[in-house]
């Protein structure tokens, strides 16, 4: 029977954690750490996003600004939006929440933010840097699967890593991320021939590549890490990628859908604005 790694345990104590090093910051320089929310349109799903991530940014202590801008905005009003917050030296980091309207143009809004201020880590130069193994801001999500593992004291050097999935948000940065850590990693992807095989190899296995339940227990060696990004909605309420139930008595480790890299995604968001913060006080 797997352990559990309760991402929600994790992420309230680094939260903690942060909240007393934010409170530190303010101390010291007499400001508040900023992260503004740029949200465009009324898509539900990201509402309830951005929704949470002022609760936690607040949480810590840092000041949340939120811009909502209309569904019909045009690229440059939203622009316009996102310049003047690259400009604004009092703002520490910049989150554009995706998918953006289908009529606007995601690539050339996110150029805008600076790369100092991307605390999503989406920009090329922080994907480059970590690619070329120097300090970079680390997309949210890979970065909080690397602190649960590291909570575990997951031993990474020479192990086998599959991640399944090759987004640039997730499935890329996570296999350079494992790199990074010594492991031999594969990438899956849809047009991967036998993934099953593959994947019955890794001893740590990141699945990420939202269908539901796709990681069956015929798919995982004996022993293995097996952590779930996905996040499915289902008539069965939210699902992983991982079939949780019967992998379970297989893996050493495992992470829950609800409760396991969601909440980590948010507290790295979080880790990523002080470090910005910081990273800002010491260029000055
Ligand atoms: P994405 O951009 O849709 O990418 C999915 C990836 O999975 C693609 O590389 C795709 O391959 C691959 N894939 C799809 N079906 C496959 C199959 N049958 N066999 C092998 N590979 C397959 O998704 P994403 O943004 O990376 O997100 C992945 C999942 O993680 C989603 O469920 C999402 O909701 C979730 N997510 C969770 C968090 C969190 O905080 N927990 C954050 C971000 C995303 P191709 O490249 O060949 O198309």
């Amino acid at each position: 029977m797997a352990k559990i790694i309760d991402g929600k345990l994790l992420s309230a104590k680094i939260k903690d954690e942060l909240k007393v090093k934010v409170e530190e910051f303010y101390n010291k320089y007499n400001r508040k750490i900023t992260l503004a929310v740029v949200l465009v349109g009324d898509n539900p799903a990201s509402q309830v996003y951005v929704k949470n991530k002022i609760t936690a940014t607040e949480y810590v202590g840092m000041k949340s600004l939120s811009f909502r801008l209309p569904e019909d905005s045009t690229e440059q009003q939203v622009a316009e939006t996102v310049l003047s917050l690259a400009n604004d030296n009092g703002i520490d980091g910049i989150l554009v929440q995706l998918p953006l309207p289908k009529h606007l143009d995601e690539n050339k809004i996110l150029k805008l933010i600076p790369p100092s201020k991307d605390v999503d880590g989406f920009l090329a130069e922080n994907v480059g840097k970590l690619l070329l193994g120097q300090p970079s801001t680390v997309a949210c999500t890979p970065f909080g699967v690397m602190k649960m593992l590291e909570s575990e004291k997951i031993a990474l050097s020479g192990k086998n890593a599959v991640v399944l999935g090759r987004s640039n948000i997730v499935g890329k940065p996570m296999a350079l991320l494992l790199l990074q850590e010594n492991c031999t990693v594969t990438i899956c992807h849809s047009k991967t021939q036998n993934l099953k095989e593959i994947c019955r190899n890794a001893d740590i296995l990141v699945a990420a590549i939202g269908r539901p339940k796709f990681v069956t227990a015929d798919m995982v060696k004996e022993g293995a890490v097996v952590i779930d990004v996905g996040i499915n909605r289902t008539e069965q309420g939210l699902v992983g990628d991982v079939d949780y139930e019967n992998v379970k008595d297989l893996a050493s480790y495992i992470t829950p859908v609800p409760g396991g890299v969601g909440p980590m995604t948010i507290a790295m968001l979080l880790e990523n604005t002080y470090l910005s913060a910081i990273r800002s006080q010491n260029d000055l």
